[in-house]
């Protein structure tokens, strides 16, 4: 079958809760993604920063295959000898004390969400069902009916309340703004370091630097969605790292599997995920020996391969390049490491069609709301690739009327 009856059978029989790009891929490399009919792209995406370590890589490939040939899952009735030492390496990685692994981004939310609100009972002494957690307007952390409904975007949220209590909304970037919404009942602060989905936002500098202090000040736990940010997508182990920065929950998803499979995680100090007790959390595929074994692979190659370092340098050569171009549509470029927004003037027209043209020169990219390209690559990207990315991004960006 050719990729025009491939798109007709998925338009008919698939929900239309996505607007893809009329690519049909069947092969992926590297950085290189193959589609039926042979023509080969530069994933500029990672399937929004899920194979930083680069689309089927070998060492991950292998580890998958040997595990799936031995056990995949007992479900966590029973252990199995992988999940040990993944939550053992995650620890390491991340410098907390326990984690509890699950399968979705959204499900790991989910998770932070009600060991923060336990904290708040347990720890903090709030009358129960009375706890609050902060989050920021623009914010993106899944899809579950309780996300959607602290959700700014009408699109995410509208059709699907009633929704879920307990959350306060404030301004990104405001740190006023938190310490003026927390009260007594304020359990965490929920924050993403950079709001990806947001359009690449970066908040002001020393801003999560003081959330940090906001929060230790009035007990409040900081939990840092690090999905899209962590894992060396922005030049650093996690983005929290550029201000020194050490939350109260640290949550993963993405990068964690190099894109395998879902796997999804929150790592805390022992006084958060500790007061979990049998029965109050769990799912049954999250743990699973085949995603432990995986995950355990993808965070290896990430650190053998030093893929954090390139990206922090390989992002700055990249911004700096693009920073020469000379286009009546660019309003700015900006970004950290490897994860770039270029936003474009709102006269431009939107960025899905400079997506497109793109896509005509080999590139893959998504828009990122309505003005924003964003260019996230698979972070084993080399220069050379870049240099080529960039002569094409260029000759979009300056001759596209
Ligand atoms: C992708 C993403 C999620 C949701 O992850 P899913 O695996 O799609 O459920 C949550 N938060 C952030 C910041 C993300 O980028």
């Amino acid at each position: 079958m050719n990729s025009k009856q491939l798109i007709d059978i998925e338009n008919q029989y698939g929900a239309h809760n996505y607007h893809p790009l009329d690519v049909v891929l069947s092969k992926g490399e590297g950085i290189w993604v193959t589609d039926l009919e042979g023509n080969k792209y530069l994933d500029f995406l990672s399937a929004y920063s899920s194979v930083n370590q680069g689309h089927c890589h070998p060492k991950i490939v292998k580890k998958m295959i040997e595990q799936a040939q031995k056990l995949t899952i007992t479900s966590r009735a029973f252990r199995n000898d992988q999940l040990a030492l993944l939550c053992k390496e995650v620890c390491e990685f991340t410098g907390m004390d326990m984690m509890l692994p699950m399968n979705s981004g959204a499900e790991a939310v989910e998770t932070a969400l009600k060991v923060a609100r336990k904290w708040g009972y347990a720890k903090k002494g709030i009358n129960l069902s009375d706890a609050e957690i902060i989050v920021c307007a623009g914010n993106f952390h899944g899809r579950t009916t309780t996300i959607v409904g602290f959700s700014t975007d009408e699109l995410y949220k509208k059709y699907f309340g009633p929704y879920t209590p307990g959350f306060k909304i404030i301004p990104y970037g405001d740190i006023d703004a938190l310490e003026k919404a927390i009260t007594p009942n304020t359990a965490a602060f929920l924050v993403e370091p950079i709001q990806a989905e947001g359009g690449v936002l970066i908040p002001p500098e020393g801003y999560l630097k003081s959330c940090e202090s906001v929060c230790k000040k009035n007990n409040v736990l900081l939990v840092l969605d690090e999905i899209q940010t962590g894992l060396g997508r922005t030049g650093k182990r996690f983005a929290c790292d550029y201000e020194n920065v050490v939350p109260d929950i640290f949550i993963m998803g993405k990068a964690l599997s190099g894109g395998f499979y879902p796997v999804s995680a929150v790592a805390t100090k022992k006084e958060v995920l500790g007061l979990f007790t049998p029965g109050e959390h769990g799912s049954t595929f999250g743990g699973n020996p085949l995603a432990c074994a995986v995950a355990r692979e993808a965070l290896k190659v990430l650190q053998e391969e030093k893929l954090i370092d390139k990206s922090a340098e390989l992002g700055a050569y990249f911004m700096d390049k693009l920073r020469t171009i000379q286009s009546k549509h660019i309003q700015t470029v900006r970004g950290k490491g490897l994860l770039i927004g270029v936003e474009l003037k709102k006269e431009a027209g939107g960025a899905r069609r400079f997506c497109e043209a793109l896509q005509d020169e080999g590139l893959l990219c998504k828009e990122t709301h309505e003005h924003v390209i964003r260019f996230a690559p698979p972070l084993v990207i080399e220069k050379a690739d870049i240099d080529w990315a960039f002569e094409r991004i260029k000759k979009v960006l300056e001759n596209l009327d």
